[in-house]
C-alpha cells in the first residue's frame, strides 16, 4: 500500500516540484546568466527515500543501511543521511575522510575499496570502521594489523559468478570480475571455508552483484549463493561464524520517468524469493544503496546559451555536460536522461515539441546529453533540467576542460515557499587554478634541485 502511494505521488509531484524549485533559483541567482550550472537536491525527498528503505526493511530484525559514498560525495548530503538513521559504505580514502567528517561513528562505517593500501587498513581496524576484505591476500595483510582490541567487524567479499545485467560496466559479479573472490573458480570455495576456519575474527560476508542495469532476480540469486556459503562456513565452524551479511547495494533507477521502480519493497520481495532465510534475523543484514537514495532527489539546471542548425539538425548549447553527465555523454545508450526545456525565469515552455540536440560545453564531439530529442524550441536563456541526477552526476564531476564545479544547493518547500541552502559553492577561478599547480607555477622553470653526489 505505502509504495503505491509513494509511487503515485512522486509521479503527481515531480514535474511540479521541479519548476517551483527551478522558478525560486531564477529569482534568488543561483541559476542564470553568471551562474549558468547548478544541481539541486531535494532534502524532504531524501529523508523520504531513507523512510522508504527502512520501512521495506521493517520485518527484518537487524539492518543496518549504508549509503555508498560514491553516489553523492558531498559532506552536508552525507550528514542529512546520517541524520536520517543511515550508515555510510566508502571505498577510497577520500570517501573514508568524507565519511568521518559528515559525523558517521566508525562503527556504522564500511570500507570496500578494492585496492586498499597497508596503510589505509591500520587506519581503518584502528578506528574500529568494518572493514571487507577484497581477496585472500589482503586478508592475509589484515592478519598483521589488525590491532588485538580491534573493534572493526571484518568480512570478506565473494562474487558469487551470477552473471551480467544490461551494462558490463555496472556488472560486478560477472566471471572476470576485478572485485571480491571469484567463488566458482576451481578450488575458491574450499580456500573461503579455509580461510575463514583459520580466523575466528572474521565474521562477514560480502556480494554486491551489481547497479544499473541488473534485474532483481539476478541481484537475488547472488544474495542467496552468499547466504549458502554462510551455512557452510558455519557447518565447519561447529558454530555461527558468520555473524552478518553485507549485501551490497545497487538498485536500479528509472529514468524514464518520475515512478520510483523497483521500490526498496519489490527487492526485499525478492529476496524472500530467492532465499527465505536470509531475512529471519539469524544474520545481522548490512545494505549499501546509492543511486535508489539520491537519483530522483536531485536535479541538474543549465543556461541555453545558444542555438544553431547543423545539417539540418537544431542544436542547444548549454552549459550541462560531459563535466557532470559524464556517462551520459560517454555511454549514450546506456545512461539516457530525460530533459525538459524552461523559460528563462524556470516556468515550463509549453510551445509544440521540436527534435533538438541539447549539447554541452565540453570541446569534444561527444558532449552532448540527448540526442534529437523532442522538446519545446529552446532559445537564449532559457533552462534545461536534467532529471534525476542527484546521485552520480553534480557530485561526481570530470575535470575535463578545467569547467568549475557547480554550485550544488539543498532546496525544502514549506508552506508553498522554497527555500535554499548551500551544500557546495560554485568552484572559483582561482581554485581551478590552485587546483592545477599554481602554487608550483614555476617548477618547470627553477624546480629541479641538483641531484645529491653518491
Ligand atoms: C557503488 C557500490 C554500491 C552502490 O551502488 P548503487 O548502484 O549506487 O546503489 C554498493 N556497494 C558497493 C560495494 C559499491 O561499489
Amino acid at each position: 500500500m505505502r509504495e503505491t502511494r509513494e509511487a503515485r505521488d512522486t509521479a503527481e509531484g515531480g514535474a511540479v516540484r521541479v519548476a517551483s524549485v527551478l522558478r525560486r533559483a531564477v529569482a534568488e541567482g543561483l541559476i542564470g546568466e553568471d551562474r549558468p550550472l547548478a544541481g539541486f537536491v531535494d532534502v524532504q525527498g531524501v529523508r523520504g527515500s531513507v523512510a522508504g528503505l527502512h520501512e521495506a526493511f521493517a520485518g527484518v530484525p537487524e539492518v543496518l543501511h549504508t549509503f555508498a559514498a560514491k553516489a553523492c560525495a558531498l559532506v552536508p548530503v552525507l550528514r542529512l543521511l546520517a541524520d536520517a538513521g543511515m550508515g555510510c559504505e566508502v571505498a577510497s580514502p577520500g570517501e573514508l575522510r568524507l565519511a568521518l567528517d559528515a559525523g558517521f561513528p566508525p562503527a556504522r562505517i564500511v570500507l570496500d575499496s578494492p585496492a586498499k593500501t597497508r596503510a589505509e587498513l591500520r587506519e581503518a581496524l584502528s578506528l574500529g570502521v568494518a572493514v571487507n576484505a577484497d581477496n585472500l591476500a589482503e586478508l592475509e595483510r589484515v592478519d598483521a594489523l589488525r590491532p588485538a582490541d580491534c573493534a572493526s567487524v571484518v568480512g570478506l567479499r565473494v562474487n558469487p559468478q551470477v552473471g551480467s545485467g544490461t551494462i558490463g560496466a555496472m556488472s560486478t559479479a560477472t566471471e572476470h570480475s576485478k572485485f571480491g573472490v571469484a567463488l566458482r573458480d576451481p578450488g575458491a570455495r574450499a580456500r573461503v571455508v579455509e580461510a575463514f576456519a583459520r580466523r575466528p575474527w572474521l565474521t562477514r560476508l560480502h556480494a554486491h552483484v551489481g547497479s544499473q542495469g541488473c534485474p532483481l532476480p539476478l541481484i537475488a540469486e547472488g544474495l542467496a549463493a552468499l547466504h549458502r556459503l554462510a551455512e557452510e562456513i558455519d557447518a565447519r565452524a561447529g558454530r555461527q561464524q558468520v555473524t552478518s551479511l553485507d549485501l551490497g547495494g545497487g538498485l536500479p533507477v528509472n529514468f524514464a520517468d518520475d515512478t520510483v521502480t523497483p521500490t526498496y519493497a519489490e527487492y526485499v520481495a525478492a529476496l524472500a524469493a530467492a532465499e527465505p532465510a536470509l531475512l529471519d534475523g539469524r544474520y545481522r543484514l548490512v545494505t549499501e544503496f546509492g543511486r535508489s537514495l539520491l537519483a530522483k532527489n536531485g536535479f541538474l539546471a543549465a543556461r541555453v546559451e545558444y542555438v544553431k542548425d547543423a545539417g539540418g539538425r537544431r542544436i542547444a548549447l548549454t552549459h550541462a555536460g560531459g563535466q557532470v553527465a559524464t556517462r551520459t555523454v560517454l555511454m549514450p545508450g546506456a545512461w539516457p536522461l530525460r530533459v525538459s526545456a524552461h523559460g528563462p525565469d524556470g516556468s515550463p515552455k509549453r510551445t509544440p515539441p521540436l527534435p533538438q540536440d541539447v549539447a554541452g560545453p565540453l570541446c569534444f564531439a561527444g558532449d552532448v546529453v540527448a540526442h534529437e530529442r523532442a522538446l519545446p524550441e529552446l532559445a537564449e536563456g532559457d533552462l534545461v533540467v536534467l532529471h534525476d541526477t542527484g546521485a552520480y552526476y553534480f557530485s561526481a564531476p570530470w575535470a575535463y576542460n578545467s569547467l568549475p564545479r557547480p554550485g550544488v544547493y539543498g532546496c525544502l518547500s514549506r508552506d508553498g515557499y522554497v527555500t535554499f541552502a548551500t551544500v557546495r559553492p560554485p568552484q572559483t577561478l582561482r581554485e581551478i587554478s590552485v587546483e592545477s599547480g599554481l602554487e608550483q607555477a614555476d617548477a618547470l622553470l627553477t624546480g629541479f634541485p641538483a641531484p645529491a653526489l653518491p
